[in-house]
Order: structure tokens, then sequence, then C-alpha cells
């Protein structure tokens, strides 16, 4: 069972820990989903890969998912066991012919595909059902993004037009998707890609049940990042622009900027070298995106709340042996940071736990749940 905790100091006092935890803020994903379907004029579907942990699961149910984004099996069966009844929508471009089936015995109706391939095999695993609804991934720019993701999936504007083609012949409806790319900064992307879906749709000349326009919506890491109502303003503006008697489902996908708020991650200093201090979690645990996203994360060392202290940057290393464990930065900490004492990341919920590895032997971090109502955004 996950112990309960009002904050992470409790946590420390309780616990006397030795290893990294993670700090499930669960209150904070059900308010993050609450917002993003009070905000979004149509239907948010989570995309689960980005953290699949069930206490999130179950917390952004509470704030109102209904539907889910997933790409396997496993993220299937992660969904119905929190919500029997979720509607899942299988957004991975390319699956397994036995997974298409075994989605689609389960009640799955939506599949992407970004190629005649895969529509054929998502065609030949579902029984002949008409109903089900391939998804075209296209491709859009993937500028602003921090993690760019049109050099693996999506299919170009005169191939896409084809496709609907092809789709429509064999008797289907057919849904439209992209992805701007994660952690996307430039709030102009979506109303750009929506403008590329609808102009495929209409020299297709057949509308389309699902224009979904993915995730992408980037957390608040330093507060400037645009805010999800700003992003999906656009989207809207572009739809309503092209598409005006739009009767079908507009739908986004948002990953990271629901999960994020939903974690963060307390480790120990074990060593100080100079300006590196090497951690108890680093790059092949929970930490991951700390090398790719260098200094963003908000960070605090535990013990100093109303002792304003002088701060200086730091490197993070990770616990194992290998020298890509390191995260740059800068971090900005108390100057007389030391062997002992424990930092808290915040903002750590997505693209964390799913990451963990077991290299070196280092046992994944044991989860707490932190009750505090508290703004999970600290003072840098
Ligand atoms: C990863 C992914 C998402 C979520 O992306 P975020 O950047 O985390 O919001 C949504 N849809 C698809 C198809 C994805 O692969």
């Amino acid at each position: 069972m996950i112990h309960r905790f009002s904050g992470a100091e409790a946590v420390l006092s309780a616990l006397r820990p030795t290893d990294p935890l993670l700090l499930l803020r669960t209150g904070a994903a059900t308010a993050a989903a609450r917002d993003a379907i009070r905000t979004f004029p149509g239907t948010v579907a989570y995309a689960v890969k980005v953290c699949d942990h069930p206490e999130v699961l179950r917390a952004l149910a509470a704030g109102g998912v209904r539907e889910w984004d997933v790409a396997s099996i496993h993220e299937i069966n992660a969904v119905r066991a929190v919500q029997p009844n979720a509607v899942l929508h299988y957004m991975n471009p390319v699956k397994s012919r036995e997974h298409i089936a075994e989605a689609y015995d389960m009640g799955v109706r939506n599949f992407a595909f970004d190629c005649q391939a895969e529509l054929r095999k998502i065609a030949e695993c579902t029984r002949g059902d008409r109903g089900v609804l391939p998804v075209l991934r296209l491709t859009v720019p993937n500028d602003g993004a921090r993690f760019p993701l049109d050099t693996k999936f999506g299919c170009p504007e005169d191939e896409a037009v084809r496709l609907i083609g092809l789709a429509v012949a064999m008797g289907y409806r057919y849904g439209l998707t992209f992805h701007v790319g994660s952690q996307c900064e430039d709030a102009s992307a979506w109303e750009i890609a929506t403008t590329m879906a609808c102009r495929t749709a209409q020299r297709a000349g057949v509308t389309p049940e699902v224009i979904d326009i993915g995730g992408g919506f980037p957390t608040q890491f330093r507060g400037t990042e645009p805010d999800f109502a700003t992003c999906i303003a656009g989207a809207k503006r572009a739809l309503d622009r092209a598409m005006p008697d739009f009767r079908g489902t507009f739908q986004c996908e948002p990953g990271r900027v629901l999960a994020a708020p939903s974690a963060s991650v307390l480790v120990r200093v074990e060593l100080r070298k100079e300006g590196a201090l090497f951690l108890n979690d680093g790059y092949y645990g929970l930490l991951t995106e700390l090398k790719w996203m260098t200094g963003v994360h908000p960070v605090r060392r535990l013990g100093d709340e109303g002792h304003p202290a002088k701060l200086a940057p730091f490197a993070f290393y990770g616990p194992t042996c290998d020298s890509v464990d390191a995260m740059d930065g800068p971090y900005w900490l108390p100057a007389d940071t030391d062997e002992g004492d424990w930092i808290e990341v915040s903002l750590m919920g997505a693209y964390s736990t799913v990451l963990v590895t077991k290299f070196n032997g280092f046992p994944e971090a044991r989860a707490v749940i932190i009750d505090a109502a508290e703004d999970v955004r600290l003072a840098a």
C-alpha cells in the first residue's frame, strides 16, 4: 500500500529514507485534468505513455478523463484496470497485427495509421468492421518543440489526400491527427497544423469524423511557456476559419501537460565535487528528462524554508557508472549544498516513471502520495 504524507518534509522525517522517492501529487493531476477538460472545446484523451502509474491514471479519471490515447496492449490493460468502461484510441501509427486484433476485441475502434500498408493491416485485423475509424497521422512542422516527433511518423499532404481516397473507397469514414512535437513552446504550431489538416480534408473532398490535434502542450517549467488555453485557441481558430460547419469530434491528446504536475522526485546528494552534485537517482532512473531539457525543472533543497540562502549553479550526476548519466543544468541551489542534503525536483510526473531502467542494479524509487493542496510550482 502507498503511504500518504502532507509534504516532502513530512516524508523525510517519517521515513528517514536513504533511496530516492517518487512523491505523487495526485491532487495536482486531478486539477490539471479538470482544467484541460473545462478549457478544450471537444474531447480530451490523455496520452497514457507519458505516465501510466495507476495512482496518476486514477487521479486523471477523478478529474474527468474518460478517453485515453494508448500505444500498446499493456497501456490498454493499465487504463481498463482503473476505468473499465474507458474509451480507448490506439494512436501508435505502427502496430503488430496481433495487437490490432486484440485491441479490436477489447473494444477499441479508432486506430492511427500513416501509410497504406498499415491501413491494410487495420482492415485485415478488425473482422471487416467498417465502423472502425482509421485516423491518418499527418506530417506537420515540429520546429517549436523540444522533442520533435516528425522524423518517425507522419504522412505528407499529397500522399494523405490519396490515402483518404483509398480509405473511403474501402468503405471507411476517417479521422485526421498530427503531433507538433513534445514540449512545443511555439503556440502558433497548433493553428498552422490544424490549417494543414483542414486543407488536406478539403482536397480529399470528404469531411473527417475526427480532427485530433495531438499533444505537445508545454509544461510551465519556467512560467514563460505558452499555456494550454493559448495553444488550443489557435487550433480552434484555424478549424472555425477553414471548416466552420465541422460537426465531427474535435479532440486533443495531452500527455506531458497533464502528467508533469502529478509527481516530484526526492533525491539525496551522495557527494559534492566543486560545482557537481552526485545524486542517488539520475538519467537511468526518474531524471531522464533533465538531460534533454536541461536546467528547466524547479529544484529546491529541503529544510531551507524561511531561510533564504545564497544560490550557486550546480550540475547533477546520477548514481550509475556511465558518463551519460550527467545532467548539466545549471540547477540553482544553496551554495553550501553538500552530502546528505535532500533535493526535490518538481514537475517530474511526465516521462519519468515510464523510462526507469534497471541499469547498474539501482532499484526503482518507492512512491508515496502527497496530499498537500499547495501549488506545485515552487519558488525558484
Ligand atoms: C506522446 C504522444 C502524445 C502526448 O504528447 P505530449 O507531448 O506528452 O503531450 C499524444 N499523442 C501521441 C500520438 C503521442 O505519441
